[in-house]
């Protein structure tokens, strides 16, 4: 397709990047692939807004991919981090901001008897997976087609579907020994969890799932699939992990244990908690987290782990995520839902808005999307059209159609208004779209 208007100065940044950094881009999905067009490279953020090198300005729908959610450049985050960063960068020891982080989140969701502080969602599920194995001696680990838990090797086996299928990697570089012990399953089908189960018996290491999943768009977890997963794990002996990464802290306080109150042996953190710094964590039962070194046998380790500013910045975030701000975030999820939905049902366009809290994506078909499978035969190509006419009136969307919204407390009036004014235009181009 062809763009109606430019940014050379993302255009130059693109062009030298490239020639520098595979793809011009630290992270696949910011170079545009799916959508097409020129990443934008952006310069500052305030609040709900961003503002690229071009010196254009848009709405932010994507909030970092989530932990911006009190917007961005926060003036009390950013007076915590400045006072953070005076008194060093890091020490490699331990440090009070660390406790008061791990306490927080002790505070705020019950499952986490003890926590483990990393810098990354990718690290925090890794970690899970290895204490999972280490404490209860088994190697094979189920997941879901559709959930993504970072670049982790053994969790980058998303293809396959059917009863216990054994994974293939999806992605050069990751051995088949690597994937070997993956078991991938088709989201919201408990009765295949329990083939898997009979069919490995004293086998399966943990389940891991995206406590409501956001990386095939937004899939919500069915009536019951979590407390069955809880219910197969304890009876098979295997370890139930919700990874939280994008929901902890955002789909409620407590993140979606929050919503759901299902108890997981394990849970991962990550995003909001970092307040925009690099920081995760995983953690749960204490019986579990003992197995970790130097408590236990199981190793893992961090030069950077439970950074000073990266802590400073994530209690100042959660500190401040209250229930009002919450209350805020939810509003505005559902305006900007209902907003989508009625521009596209206006032009006839066949679409699922799907949410889950206050998290939401726009699938472009309207069918029931209960799994990575269904996710897919939406046309996403709409969805290019969509997201080219958004940008173009300034609303920043998720590059792919296979990606959740976020918004923020900061999200006040004027910007809703501003994805109001743009809606109509980007539907029409959504209907007009062709394959
Ligand atoms: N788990 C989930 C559910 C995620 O959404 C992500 C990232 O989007 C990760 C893990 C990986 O986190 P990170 O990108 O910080 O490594």
């Amino acid at each position: 397709m062809s763009y109606s208007y430019e940014a050379p100065v993302s255009q130059a940044l693109f062009d030298r990047a490239s020639r520098v950094t595979p793809g011009g881009v630290n992270s696949p999905v910011r170079a545009f692939q799916a959508v097409g067009g020129t990443p934008r490279f952006m310069v500052s953020g305030t609040g709900p807004y961003l503002t690229d090198a071009d010196g254009r300005e848009y709405v932010d729908l994507v909030c970092s991919w989530g932990p911006m959610i009190l917007g961005h450049a926060h003036p009390e985050v950013v007076a915590a981090v400045q006072d953070a960063v005076a008194r060093g960068t890091s020490f490699g020891t331990p440090g009070e901001g660390e406790v008061a982080l791990a306490e927080e989140i002790t505070d705020r969701v019950a499952p986490v008897e003890q926590v483990r502080l990393v810098s990354s969602g990718t690290e925090a599920t890794m970690s899970a997976i290895r204490l999972a194995r280490g404490y209860t001696g088994r190697a094979k680990v189920v997941k879901f087609a559709g959930c993504y838990h970072g670049h982790v090797d053994a969790l980058l086996a998303a293809a396959g579907s059917g009863l216990a299928t054994f994974a293939l990697p999806d992605t050069p570089g990751v051995t088949g020994a690597q994937a070997g012990d993956t078991i991938v399953l088709p989201y919201n089908d408990l009765d295949a969890v329990r083939a898997a189960f009979a069919a490995h018996p004293g086998e399966i290491a943990c389940v891991i799932t995206e406590a409501s999943p956001g990386n095939m768009g937004v899939v919500p977890p069915g009536e019951g699939f979590n407390a069955g997963l809880k219910e197969i794990c304890a009876t098979g002996g295997a370890l139930y992990i919700s990874d939280e990464v994008m929901t902890g802290f955002r789909t409620s306080k407590a993140g979606w244990y929050g919503v759901d109150g299902v108890r997981p042996d394990l849970m991962t953190f990550g995003k909001v908690m970092g307040g925009g710094f690099p920081a995760a964590a995983f953690g749960g039962r204490a019986d579990v987290m003992a197995q970790l070194a130097p408590a236990g046998p199981v190793y893992q380790a961090g030069t950077l782990s439970g950074n000073p500013v990266a802590t400073a910045a994530g209690l100042a975030q959660l500190r401040l995520l209250d229930d009002a701000a919450y209350a805020r975030v939810d509003a505005v999820s559902a305006e900007v839902r209902n907003l989508v939905g009625e521009a596209l049902t206006k032009e006839g366009v066949a679409h699922t808005v799907s949410a889950a809290s206050n998290m939401f994506s726009v699938f472009f078909t309207d069918r029931p999307v209960r799994d990575y499978e269904d996710a897919r035969k939406q046309e996403a190509f709409r969805y290019t059209a969509f997201f080219h006419s958004m940008l173009a009136q300034g609303v920043y969307l998720p590059p792919s159609a296979f990606e959740s919204w976020f918004v923020s407390a900061a999200h006040d009036a004027r910007a809703v208004e501003r994805i109001a004014a743009a809606l109509p235009a980007a539907a029409r181009a959504a209907s007009e779209a062709t394959a």
